[in-house]
């Protein structure tokens, strides 16, 4: 019997140890929760949403809330309680998320300081049973007034494929600015003169625009608030040109092994192979040459107007519209997105201007191609040549030679392609090898300053 009751006394022992242990690790826990708040707001505008993350290992979260005071008013933003579900832990719930909006015109702030407090308490017994608490502050700033667009420049007469540059003041910090031009974004960068506040954006309208429906500057501030301002412009018609293209079997058994080679899913007899290249495989190019013009420098590194290759005679201009014909019937529409200049064969292709290597090898129907970065998003090409003298990330100087003209990629004979783009659009280069043109539509803008 003593032995029994011996026996019991231990089991009731080692229980009373055991649900003291769960006690003292669950519930007398003394281990405030943890608190992530991502994105930290720092400026407040129109619409501000934050996540918390809030994290209790032991006896579990039981409340969060989040307030915001200013000059002395408290404004909740939201509250949640956890239940009490098992007596020997707590609630259970180790981490949750939640998300709060703040609205600060509908919640009646002022434009100024606050504080934002996140609250969160676990489910521990101890300090009176109301568990241990963590208070997350953060000193934020409410601004929901969108900034002010001011227009400094005046000439803007774009041609349809051409290029135009708006310069204006924005009158406090934008975290993203430029021009709208239907569903083309041309980012505005700091004007050259340094001067804070002042813009530039190169633009350009693109071969294909009719008369576009949106075009305005935007300017977003660090609260988000979102400034929009239009613009007087002038639009004006580009020339049209139609030409016709004779494809040739002798063309055809020269050029399409070397896209055959290269892109090995172009099977088929070669006036099909040609349609291929000509079509998909131009997308495909276009789009990767877009690609490299999207990011710039965001200072002007040319001056002057743009050198073409010297001593060279115009074999097709920016945006023809081509017919390709095969055996007298016509066969494929493209239009030509660069200018066309023959020289002698073999000869030197100078760098249109100052600029920075982006791009440097084979690209597909314009073989082997040079595109140079000139800073604030303006961009040129040099395609089908022979030798590329220069690589990625190399500065080049205008007139220093870049390549050597040839025939690679979709060119029948000896010649350069020049192409310009202003950030991803196609442009014709003409205006950029005319000093008076650059003058008037683009320097004219800057100079204010
Ligand atoms: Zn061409």
């Amino acid at each position: 019997m003593g032995k029994f009751f011996g026996y019991i006394a231990f089991l009731v022992f080692i229980a009373l140890i055991g649900a003291g242990g769960i006690l003292g690790y669950f519930l007398l826990e003394g281990v405030p929760p943890r608190l992530e708040v991502s994105p930290v707001p720092k400026v407040i505008g129109r619409k501000c949403t934050f996540t918390v993350k809030a994290i209790d290992r032991r006896s579990g979260l039981s409340y969060i809330s989040a307030t915001l005071v200013q000059r002395g008013r408290v404004i909740r933003l939201g509250s949640k309680t956890y239940r009490h579900r098992e007596w020997w832990r707590g609630s259970g719930i180790k981490e949750d998320k939640i998300s709060w909006t703040i609205r600060p015109i509908e919640l009646g702030l002022s434009q100024g300081d606050a504080l934002l407090q996140v609250c969160a308490r676990d489910s521990s017994w101890r300090n009176d049973l109301k568990g241990n608490e963590l208070v997350w502050k953060d000193r934020v700033q409410i601004d929901t007034t969108p900034p002010q667009i001011g227009l400094e420049s005046t000439v803007h007469n774009i041609r349809i494929g051409g290029s135009g540059l708006i310069c204006y003041r924005v009158n406090k910090p934008v975290t993203r600015t430029g021009v709208w031009i239907d569903q083309h974004f041309f980012p505005a960068y700091p004007g050259p003169g340094g001067k804070e506040g002042i813009y530039v954006a190169m633009v350009a309208l693109p071969f294909d625009a009719t008369r576009p429906k949106r075009v305005f500057i935007e300017a977003v501030d660090q609260a988000g608030n979102i400034a929009r301002a239009c613009f007087p412009y002038r639009i004006l018609p580009r020339g049209l040109r139609v030409c016709r293209i004779d494809i040739s079997d002798q063309f055809l058994d020269q050029k399409m092994p070397e896209f055959m080679a290269r892109y090995p899913d172009l099977k088929g007899p070669l006036p099909e192979v040609f349609l291929k290249v000509n079509t998909e495989i131009r997308r495909r190019n276009n789009a990767e040459i877009r690609s490299y013009c999207r990011k710039s420098v965001p200072h002007m590194l040319w001056h002057g107007r743009f050198e073409r290759l010297p001593g060279s005679a115009f074999e097709a201009g920016f945006g023809d519209e081509r017919h390709y014909f095969y055996r007298g019937k016509e066969i494929d529409r493209e239009f030509h997105m660069g200018v066309d200049l023959a020289s002698v064969a073999h000869a030197k292709i100078p760098a249109g201007n100052d600029g920075i290597v982006v791009f440097a090898g084979y690209l597909g129907i314009y073989g082997n191609t040079v595109i140079l970065d000139h800073g604030l998003g303006l961009f040129s090409m040099y395609s089908h040549m022979n030798e590329i003298r220069v690589s990625v990330g190399d500065k080049v100087e205008r007139g220093e030679t870049i390549g050597i003209t040839d025939s690679t990629g979709l060119a029948g004979g000896d010649h350069l392609h020049y192409g310009m783009l202003v950030s991803g659009v196609f442009v014709n280069p003409m205006e950029w090898w005319d000093q008076k043109w650059i003058q008037d539509h683009i320097l004219a803008n800057i100079a204010t300053h």
